[in-house]
């Protein structure tokens, strides 16, 4: 996979470690919980709590030795009062349907909240892609295609990539599609490459995002960016993004951290007057990989995996996997962090969530702080759909007022009603979505 092909992966990830740990019951937690809190009468309760509607089944595939393989598929349409459906397809041998409903229901929020007219959705196929052969991932696009091609589209249902599904899987599925219905549907898929209707901007939009939603923070709370300290968990697509524009407004990023594939073990890589995000990037590799011993030879302090929690910055940025911050480690914590902004999708566990809710850190909630990806995949669909690609600048201003705007929504909202910043944000989301359902009248 090349670097591009990653940073469009995921527009949300998985929860697919924690074997335990079921996500569709997180998500309905999530939303009972504040669903109470704004009084969601009855039927709007359990429109919204479930996905309206699913597509489950099998795809057979000729594998390149002449045997026939049946591949289970899926795509879930959370909701889509809003707006056509928006969400990744991923190929995982763990996909469950559970893990899918869940996603599309987080996508669901995460698309209303940044106030773009797309619903939520997700796909997957029960798959290990590393075993597959590039033509039998062909082969497997397009059966999936095939199976789903009359219930999604333009104007219906809008995937993308996410884990272990990038740009070519995009376009092999577009070439389905298009022959299925025949004529050019440039609209039907984002994630494409550059020159094939990707778009520009893509590739930062998910880590400039979470720097528009904490640049906004720090000065709603009249600090100047340039007198903080930033530690940030993973060095990949969303957090090399995030501290180059947080470095670039002046901040001082000290710690970054990542994934050792060698020693099967996380490091932190920390510079106390300030990491060089170039020079780092300079020895990552296209997984987010810091090679130990250069960044030594750069002088950069190498600390165990854990140590990027515990450093005494300002703001912290967990921007690599789910369930980080937990009620193991979340004492850790330091008394001079004020802001933590979630990259990454579900980086706090709800227990740890509420130590941190009382120690009175500000929080900027994953499915704002991180929305940059999707809004600019909706950014791509609309320029497909005109077939006019807008440049860079155009792209990323855009991207930067939609991120403002939200985030200002979600901020006044809990400071007028004196609300915890996870659960304003799902306040205006659940109230955008279900007043679209009543307005359609569907309630
Ligand atoms: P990535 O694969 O590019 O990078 C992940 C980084 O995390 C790598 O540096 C990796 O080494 C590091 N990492 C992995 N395990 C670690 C551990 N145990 N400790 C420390 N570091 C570890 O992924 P990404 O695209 O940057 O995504 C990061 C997070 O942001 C995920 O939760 C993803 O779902 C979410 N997200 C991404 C996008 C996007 O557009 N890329 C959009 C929305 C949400």
């Amino acid at each position: 996979m090349r670097r591009n092909d990653l940073a469009n992966k995921n527009e949300e990830d998985g929860m697919m470690g924690d074997k335990t740990y079921n996500p569709y019951e997180h998500a309905q937690a999530q939303f009972d919980r504040v669903a109470e809190i704004i009084g969601l009468e009855g039927a709007t309760r359990e429109l919204l709590r479930q996905p309206m509607r699913e597509y489950h089944f099998l795809i057979p595939v000729k594998m390149d030795n002449g045997s026939t393989q049946v591949f289970r598929g899926f795509r879930v349409q959370h909701n889509d009062a809003r707006g056509p459906a928006k969400g990744g397809i991923r190929f995982h041998p763990h996909e469950t349907a559970d893990t899918v409903r869940a996603l599309a229901m987080w996508m669901t929020w995460k698309c209303a909240v940044v106030d773009i007219p797309l619903g939520g959705g997700k796909g997957g196929i029960v798959c290990d892609p590393r075993n597959l052969s590039d033509n039998e991932q062909e082969r497997l696009c397009r059966g999936w295609v095939r199976q789903v091609a009359r219930n999604v589209g333009p104007n219906l249902d809008v995937p993308a990539p996410d884990v272990m599904t990038t740009s070519r899987h995009m376009l092999w599925m577009l070439d389905e599609y298009e022959a299925i219905h025949g004529g050019r549907f440039p609209g039907f898929i984002t994630g494409k490459p550059v020159g094939m209707g990707g778009s520009l901007g893509r590739t930062e939009a998910t880590g400039y995002g979470v720097v528009y939603t904490l640049r906004e923070a720090l000065k709603e709370k009249g600090i100047n960016i340039a007198a903080t300290t930033a530690s940030i968990q993973g060095f990949g697509n969303v957090a090399q993004y995030a501290a180059r524009l947080y470095s670039e407004l002046g901040g001082k990023a000290i710690a970054v951290s990542c994934w050792d594939h060698v020693d099967r073990k996380p490091y932190t890589f920390r510079k106390k007057d300030g990491i060089n995000v170039d020079e780092l990037c300079g020895i990552t590799d296209m997984y987010g990989g810091i090679d130990k011993s250069k960044a030594q030879d750069l002088r950069y302090e190498v600390l165990e995996g854990g140590a990027w929690l515990e450093q005494a910055a300002d703001i912290l940025m967990p921007a690599a996997l789910e369930n980080q911050i937990t009620i193991a480690n979340v004492e850790k914590i330091s008394p001079q962090v004020r802001i933590l902004a979630e990259g990454a999708n579900g980086p706090t566990a709800p227990d740890a969530d509420e130590v941190i809710k009382k120690r009175g850190i500000f929080v900027i909630p994953d499915f704002l702080a991180n929305a940059g990806g999707v809004t600019c995949s909706y950014f791509e669909q609309v320029q497909s759909n005109s077939n006019y690609f807008w440049e860079k600048d155009e792209v990323l201003e855009k991207l930067d007022s939609k991120m403002t705007a939200a985030f200002k929504a979600v901020s006044e909202l809990a400071r007028q009603s004196s609300l915890y910043m996870r659960d304003a944000a799902y306040v205006i989301s659940i109230n955008r979505v279900a007043q679209a359902a009543r307005m359609r009248g569907w309630v």
